[in-house]
């Protein structure tokens, strides 16, 4: 598509987003930046920017061919993609299947613990406020999206979770768990953001090696090779 990117938006903590010459659509560029523990830990992660595009373009693709449509469009070379414009809804969605991270934390579980069913969480938005815990009525109560989005947003959870869960089985890979976000196209809910190993926990089916930002979270070395691995895995290289 013939898009020219043009000043930028905003600039996230991983991502920076352009407007372009077309107000239907952003330009996103994926930075090597990473933070962990709510900003409190900085670092980058070389060539992070590239994996996570390239992963995330892939399972986009992946998810739309099974019928889960995304903001993604096409990428714009090695670390930038076209996306469809979204109003981000300020909940983050996340999916468990395994616990781990702040679950098994909260609730005294060890890692690694298989839930006897996947979960869905539900956290407000907010980095000064670290993103909090909330539920449906919090939601409801406090606009943050409207109990038809939620329903909307919920369904598709549920099923990219479903989709993923098997498609990274194929691969030897355990989806731990990963937060997704949504964001309103013209008034339709849509998936945004991104998908990759910033976003969620993937471990070896055979070795249960930690495949994903943890490695950098809590300085387990490796960490560019982790995700080169899941791009590779994805692109079906076997290494
Ligand atoms: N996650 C994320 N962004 C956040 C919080 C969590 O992408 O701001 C992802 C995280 O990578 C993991 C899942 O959501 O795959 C669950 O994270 P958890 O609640 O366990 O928090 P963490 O332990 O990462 O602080």
């Amino acid at each position: 598509m013939m898009v020219e990117k043009k000043q930028m938006l905003y600039e996230g903590k991983a991502k920076r987003v352009y407007q372009t010459d077309n107000p239907d659509y952003y330009w996103v560029e994926y930075k090597d930046d990473a933070t962990a523990f709510d900003g409190k830990k900085k670092g980058t992660i070389k060539e992070k920017g590239y994996y996570n595009n390239q992963i995330s373009a892939i399972m986009f693709d992946f998810l739309k061919d099974k019928g889960i449509d995304s903001h993604y469009i096409e990428l714009k070379g090695d670390r930038e993609m076209l996306v469809k414009a979204l109003e981000i809804i300020p909940v983050e969605v996340i999916a468990r299947n395994i616990a781990a991270g702040s679950l098994a934390k909260r609730l005294g579980m060890e890692e690694g613990t298989e839930l006897s069913k996947p979960v869905l969480e539900f956290c407000y938005k907010s980095d000064e406020l670290g993103d909090p815990m909330i539920n449906d009525y919090h939601i409801d109560a406090l606009g943050l999206a409207t109990v038809e989005q939620m329903k909307e947003i919920k369904k598709q959870a549920w099923e990219i979770n479903k989709l993923m869960v098997d498609h990274f089985k194929d691969l030897g890979i355990i989806l731990v768990d990963f937060k997704l976000e949504f964001g309103l196209h013209h008034d339709k809910v849509l998936l945004g953001d991104e998908i990759s190993p910033d976003t969620c926990r993937f471990w070896d089916a055979e070795t249960k090696e930690k495949l994903d930002k943890d490695r950098f979270r809590r300085d387990l070395g490796k960490v560019e090779d982790a995700y080169q691995e899941i791009l590779n895995r994805l692109k079906g290289d076997v290494s």
